[in-house]
């Protein structure tokens, strides 16, 4: 449209109908915040989006009318005014310019507006042309991106190391890292190099960080993305270069280039050893089960819960545990051959699961374990076959007694969506294995 104007313009012989056609067109018909002014800045033409910015319903309230008579809020026609002024003596016209602005139903927006004199074959002044365009949302993503770019220039005093990187060139576009502890991280030339570095330094391979970075690919930095999320975090234990471990919180925000507009990435890597210590001291006092330091039934309860609803896309498997004639230890070899087996099966148990998993001692001789993010039945039935196997083995150290396990074992979402559907399917699947002969594990089918 705009250029077809100028086409107008250049060809210069008996337009000035069709030219005035065309802007009319161009003003009634454009999404864009448009208007012209003479030099007395009286309103000539608007567009409809400029009419509803100023709370009107029709050109006719708009043409033939100044700021001050158009806008109710009077600082702020005071404010449009001056600029023109501003424009008008300094001869030179205004480019884009960010500005609060109003939508139809009255909401606060940012526009860019530009302005541009108009002028007479003579070069006298005869009027201005406003165009404004809603750029809200590119001015929000920009403040983020400034914000998130800052990190680039000065880090913070806990914070080892920035890197940003473009997803779609798949390149690091730049780094900065400073040793909170001497050679903690180094620089790396590729996004290869950095993920290989990033696995090697945490601790736990089953960790969610470890999974983060194991599936580092353009692919699913774009699923995230497109799922509306824009940042990931997760804290794990890093090995630092004097051979001990701190805790670190490492978050991953995306964002949308403003110069290229690729999807790019920032990771960020936060000391947060002193914080997780006291908070883990404080947790372990309130939460665990003293005697063989699972969690207790309640923060079992409680965590399986939380996972249930801040995963409720994954597939999670609920183990219920008990252990087969365990009242025939106490009572053969002692209360406290009990206890050490309790203790000694605890900690076996644990080996059997990632540290995310959820395990916990539910009551005296029964155990709970929610094993996260199952993407295979298989992998369910080789976990229950790798707890019987673990409680024999903690057993035979007891030969007196008989002692194995049954296992009750729910799927979520297939069984239920709750925890207490998930309890109770569990807990049909265990008492079915106890009935049909023990030492088993039996899958829900409800
Ligand atoms: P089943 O094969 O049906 O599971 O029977 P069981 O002998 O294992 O007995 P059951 O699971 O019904 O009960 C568990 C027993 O564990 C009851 C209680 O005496 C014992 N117990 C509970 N807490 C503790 C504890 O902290 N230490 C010890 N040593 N024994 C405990
Ligand atoms: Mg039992």
């Amino acid at each position: 449209m705009y250029i077809f104007i100028i086409e107008i313009f250049e060809r210069g012989d008996k337009v000035d109908k069709l030219l005035i056609t065309a802007i009319e067109a161009l003003v009634r018909n454009t999404s864009d915040i448009f208007f012209i002014k003479d030099e007395k800045l009286i309103y000539r033409a608007a567009s409809m989006p400029f009419v509803r910015m100023a709370g009107k319903e029709t050109l006719e309230e708009i043409v033939g009318f100044t700021d001050t008579e158009i806008f109710e809020d009077k600082r702020l026609a005071a404010r449009y005014i001056a600029d023109d002024c501003r424009l008008f003596n300094g001869g030179k016209d205004l480019i884009d310019y960010v500005e609060p602005i109003t939508d139809d139903n009255g909401n606060a927006r940012y526009g860019s507006t530009s302005k541009y004199i108009l002028r007479d074959e003579n070069g006298k002044t005869i009027g201005v042309l406003g165009i404004t365009k809603d750029i809200t949302k590119e001015y929000l993503a920009k403040q983020r991106y400034q914000q998130e770019f800052g990190y680039l220039f000065e880090l913070p005093a806990d914070t080892y190391a920035v890197c940003y990187i473009d997803v779609d060139d798949w390149r690091i576009i730049t780094q900065r890292r400073q040793n909170i502890h001497d050679g903690t991280i180094q620089e790396c030339q590729t996004v290869e190099e950095m993920v290989e570095y990033a696995l090697e330094s945490i601790v736990d391979v089953d960790s969610d960080a470890a999974a983060f970075y194991r599936n580092f690919t353009a692919e699913r930095l774009y699923e995230i993305y497109s799922s509306g999320r824009r940042a990931v975090s997760f804290k794990y234990q890093r090995k630092i270069s004097d051979g001990s471990s701190r805790w670190i919180r490492s978050k991953a925000d995306f964002l949308a280039d403003i110069d290229s507009g690729h999807l790019c990435v920032m990771l960020s890597a936060k000391d947060i050893d002193k914080t997780e210590c006291e908070q883990q001291k404080l947790a372990e006092a309130a939460k665990l089960d003293l005697m063989t330091m699972l969690l207790n039934h309640e923060s079992s309860m409680e965590s399986i819960k939380s996972v249930l609803e801040h995963e409720s896309g994954s597939q999670h498997a609920l183990f219920m545990i008990d252990i087969d004639n365990f009242k025939a230890l106490n009572d053969t070899l002692g209360h406290k051959a009990g206890d050490e087996f309790l203790i000694a099966l605890s900690k076996e148990l644990k080996k059997n699961f990632r540290e995310s998993d959820i395990l916990g001692r539910i009551g005296g001789d029964e155990f709970f374990v929610l094993m996260r993010n199952v993407t295979e039945q298989k992998r369910v039935r080789q976990k229950a076959d790798e707890i019987l196997e673990t409680i024999q083995s903690v057993a035979s150290k007891y030969l007196q007694v008989d002692l194995s396990g049954s296992v009750g074992i729910s799927m979520y979402p297939k069984n239920g969506t709750t925890l207490d559907e998930l309890y109770s399917k569990s807990d049909e699947a265990l008492y079915e294995a106890k009935r049909t002969g023990k030492n088993k594990y039996i899958i829900s089918e409800a």
